[in-house]
């Protein structure tokens, strides 16, 4: 039990954020992947028989943990949750492996963080839901082979390129999900308001849809400190004066970019006459990991335009400098 993350050995997935949807009607946006996934899970419900393996992968805070935990309530199945980096040892996931249910979601988190020698345990574990223990050394050494009960494994990941080939084979059903619309992230506002007992004008929720980077997880983070300015301001309703207060005080521009993404824009104006700049130098130059710049803030810079990434290094395209001189 010590090696999936404390906070949810119940396996449950959070239990005390009431904000994540417990079904794909409360869940907006990723239109796609919700249908697909609906027809694979009523399709795995009528041949009686356990869903393929998932791999969700995409920028964080798009909801890939969330969608797992629907995918469990809908087929019916207890879900435990673990993350890659959490399994150091092949051990570690045998015992995690061999204390599983019937019917069980293993949830992997950052699936492209397991230790290769831990990741060839998974490959006759999803495959032929089986166990292949070593047991002794040398010329006395001997396989014990344990069956497993039916299971499903569903990996999440911001870097699907750095899972190996033979561990992305094996995931049947694999899906991508991209940043929101604003008019999804209004839903989610407007859901996640009414939670929270708020009263956030539509207006509102579909100005701070368009600042939170596409990202749900961002949306309802900026929608609790703006409650709290609404709250010290007196304000019972959430208007666009609110919004436009707290965001500004937040340091989120009116594009929705944070302190970092201008300042990851302004290393590569300021410092390398808009590139082509290695992600190693700006992630020097702004004392930051390379692999947060990589996962956290570059997509969506990317995908608003504002960085190319071309094969002699990230650029700063005219949209990135335009929007640093306004
Ligand atoms: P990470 O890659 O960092 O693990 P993730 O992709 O697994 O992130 P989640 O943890 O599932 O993202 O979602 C982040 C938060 O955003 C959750 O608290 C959840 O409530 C909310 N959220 C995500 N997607 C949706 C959605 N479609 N509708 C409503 N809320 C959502």
């Amino acid at each position: 039990n010590s090696i999936v993350l404390p906070e949810l050995a119940n396996d449950t997935i959070e239990p005390h954020l009431n904000l994540r949807p417990k079904n794909f009607d409360e869940y907006p946006g990723q239109e796609r992947v919700c249908e697909n996934l609906k027809v694979y899970t009523q399709a795995a419900k009528l041949r009686g028989k356990m869903l393929d393996h998932c791999l969700f992968h995409g920028p964080p805070g798009l909801g890939k943990t969330t969608l797992a935990g629907i995918v469990a309530e809908t087929m019916g199945y207890q879900i435990k949750v673990t993350s890659g980096p959490v399994i150091e040892r092949a051990a570690d996931l045998m015992g995690i492996l061999a204390s599983i249910e019937s019917k069980t979601i293993l949830f992997i988190d950052e699936i492209h963080r397991l230790p290769s020698n831990v990741e060839e345990i998974l490959y006759s574990a999803m495959e032929d839901m089986r166990l292949d223990i070593l047991i002794g050394q040398g010329p006395t050494a001997r396989t014990v082979k344990f069956d497993l009960p039916p299971f499903c494994i569903i990996g999440a990941t911001t870097k699907a390129g750095a899972i190996s080939a033979p561990l992305r084979d094996r995931f049947g059903i694999q899906e991508h999900l991209d940043f929101y619309s604003p008019e999804s992230l209004t839903k989610i506002l407007m859901r996640s308001a009414k939670i929270m007992n708020a009263q956030l004008e539509n207006e509102a929720a579909f100005l701070l849809s368009t600042r939170c980077r596409g990202t749900p997880r961002i949306a309802n983070q900026l929608l609790k400190r703006i409650l709290d300015f609404a709250l010290v301001s007196n304000k019972i309703s959430i208007d666009c004066d609110v919004v436009n207060l707290a965001l500004k005080r937040l340091g989120v521009d009116s594009e929705g970019l944070c302190i970092m993404d201008r300042d990851f824009l302004k290393i590569m104006k300021d410092r390398y006459q808009g590139g082509p700049v290695g992600l190693d130098a700006i992630a020097a130059a702004l004392n930051e990991e390379k692999s947060t710049l990589e996962d956290v803030y570059e997509p969506y810079l990317v995908y608003r335009g504002f960085v190319l990434r071309t094969a002699r290094g990230r650029m700063l395209s005219d949209l990135g400098k335009n929007h640093l001189d306004n």
